[in-house]
C-alpha cells in the first residue's frame, strides 16, 4: 500500500508515459507485430513491472484496488503492453503461496526484479480447463518426467520458466495436480510459436510440446496435489479481477475516441455528436464504462478483504467484459465505415476487446462459477 497522493503522482506519470512513448510502441507494435527487447526493458526500469509484488520481495507492495488504477492506464494505453504488466505483475502470487525460502530467492525474486519472465501455462489443447488436464508426470528419482502438450501460452516463448500445471500420472481430478516451473531449455520441452492472433499483436503465444521432459523435483511449488489451487485461487482470481480492469482501460479509450469523433464529423451540417440517436450512443457507452470501473474496484476491494472472493472476481471479469463487447461495437459505430479501417486506433481497440472473452476464463465459465456458488448457497 502507498500513500494516496504518491499513488496519484504515479497514476499522471503513466498516463503521460502511455501517452507519449506508450503511444510511439503502438504504432510500431502494430506495424511489426512484435513487442520487441527493449520495450520490457524500460518497462522493467522504470519499475512498473513491480508494482504489486510486496516491498520486501523488492515490489512496490501496491494494494489490489491501487494497483486495479494504474493498470487502468496500461491497458487505456495498448493492449500488448498491457499484456507485459499484467503477467509480471501477477505471477509471483500463485508461486509465493507454496513457494519455500530457497525457491524465493532463486526464482520469484529474479522475476519481481525482472531478470526472468514466467509465463502461466495451464491451458490444453485437447482438454478442458482446471482439473480435466491430462498433461502427466512420473517421477524418477530427483525428477519427473513430464509429457503432454499446452497451447495459448502468452509468452511461453520468451519466458525462463513456464509455471506449468500437470498431475501426477494416474490421479483424477484436482487430486495429485501439480504446479511446475519448467526451464525453457528443459531437456523434452519443445516450444513452437502459435500462429498471428487478431489482436494483442506480438505477445507471443505458444504452444508447448513435452515428451518425457526433465524437470528437477526442487522445481515444485508446493505438494503433489497441490497445484489446482495455486492455478485458480493464487494466480486466476486476482487475476480476473485484473483483467477486468483491462476491459475498462480498453473500453475508456474507445468512448474517448467516439466522443471526440461524435463532436469533429459533420453530416448534414451538423456534428454528429449534436443528433440524439449518437448521444444515446455515448451515454450508454459511459455508463457501462463507469459501472465496469465500480464492479471492478469492488471486487479489488473484497479480494483484499475476504480473499479468495471467488464469486466477486468472477462477477467483476464477467461484467467488464460483456460491457467491453457493448462499449467498442457503440464506439465503432459512432466511427462509422472509416472505424473499420486499420488507421483508426479503434479498429484496434475493437480487435484487441475479444481477447478479453477468453483470457483467464470465457464469459461462460465466469457465469458457471458465479452459479455455482449461488446454488451452493455460498
Ligand atoms: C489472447 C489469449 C491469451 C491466453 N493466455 C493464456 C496463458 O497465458 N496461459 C494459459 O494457460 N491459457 C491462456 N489462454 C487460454 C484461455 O485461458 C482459454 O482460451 C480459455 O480459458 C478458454 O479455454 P479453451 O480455449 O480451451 O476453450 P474451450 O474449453 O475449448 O471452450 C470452447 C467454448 O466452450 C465453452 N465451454 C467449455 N467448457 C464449458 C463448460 N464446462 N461449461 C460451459 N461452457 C463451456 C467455452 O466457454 C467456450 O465458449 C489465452 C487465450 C487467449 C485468447
Amino acid at each position: 500500500m502507498i500513500a494516496d497522493a504518491e499513488l496519484q503522482r504515479l497514476r499522471q506519470e503513466i498516463r503521460a508515459f502511455m501517452d507519449t512513448t506508450g503511444v510511439q510502441w503502438a504504432t510500431e507494435i502494430e506495424q511489426s507485430g512484435q513487442v520487441r527487447e527493449g520495450i520490457w526493458h524500460e518497462l522493467r526500469d522504470r519499475g512498473y513491472l513491480r508494482l504489486q509484488p510486496p516491498v520486501e520481495l523488492g515490489g512496490r507492495g501496491l494494494s489490489l484496488p491501487q494497483y486495479l488504477t494504474l493498470l487502468e492506464e496500461f491497458s487505456r494505453g495498448h493492449g500488448s503492453i498491457r499484456m507485459i504488466v499484467h503477467v509480471q505483475n501477477g505471477i509471483w502470487r500463485p508461486m509465493l503461496r507454496l513457494a519455500t525460502p530457497e525457491q524465493v530467492d532463486r526464482f520469484i525474486r529474479p522475476q519481481v526484479r525482472g531478470d526472468a519472465v514466467v509465463a502461466f501455462a495451464l491451458t490444453e489443447p485437447h482438454n478442458g480447463t482446471g482439473s480435466d488436464i491430462h498433461t502427466e508426470a512420473v517421477r524418477v528419482g530427483d525428477e519427473y518426467l513430464v509429457s503432454g502438450e499446452k497451447h495459448l501460452i502468452t509468452f511461453g516463448g520468451v519466458a525462463d520458466f513456464n509455471l506449468l500445471f500437470c498431475r501426477l500420472a494416474g490421479t483424477q481430478g484436482a487430486d495429485g495436480m501439480m504446479a511446475l516451473l519448467v526451464p525453457h531449455d528443459a531437456p523434452g520441452l519443445r516450444i513452437e510459436p502459435m500462429a498471428e492472433s487478431m489482436g494483442l499483436r506480438g505477445t507471443d503465444h505458444a504452444h508447448l510440446h513435452l515428451e518425457h521432459c526433465r524437470v528437477p523435483v526442487s522445481h515444485r511449488l508446493g505438494g503433489e496435489g497441490e497445484g489446482l489451487e495455486v492455478a485458480l485461487r493464487g494466480f486466476l482470481d486476482p487475476s480476473r479481477i485484473c483483467v477486468g480492469m483491462s476491459c475498462v482501460g480498453l473500453s475508456q479509450r474507445a468512448l474517448e475516441l467516439a466522443v471526440e469523433w461524435a463532436k469533429t464529423r459533420i453530416t448534414f451540417g451538423k456534428p454528429i455528436g449534436d443528433r440524439q440517436l449518437v448521444q444515446s450512443l455515448l451515454a450508454e457507452a459511459a455508463t457501462d464504462v463507469e459501472a465496469a470501473r465500480q464492479i471492478v474496484l469492488w471486487a479489488g476491494r473484497e479480494w483484499e478483504s475476504h480473499p479468495p472472493s471467488q464469486r466477486a472476481a468472477a462477477m467483476a471479469k464477467l461484467f467488464a467484459l460483456e460491457s467491453l463487447q457493448r462499449v467498442t461495437d457503440r464506439a465503432l459505430q459512432v466511427f462509422g465505415g472509416l472505424g473499420y479501417f486499420k488507421d483508426h486506433e479503434i479498429e484496434r481497440i475493437y480487435r484487441d476487446a475479444r481477447a478479453q472473452r477468453f483470457e483467464e476464463g470465457t464469459a461462460e465459465i465466469q457465469k458457471v462459477t458465479i452459479a455455482r456458488q449461488l446454488l451452493a448457497g455460498e
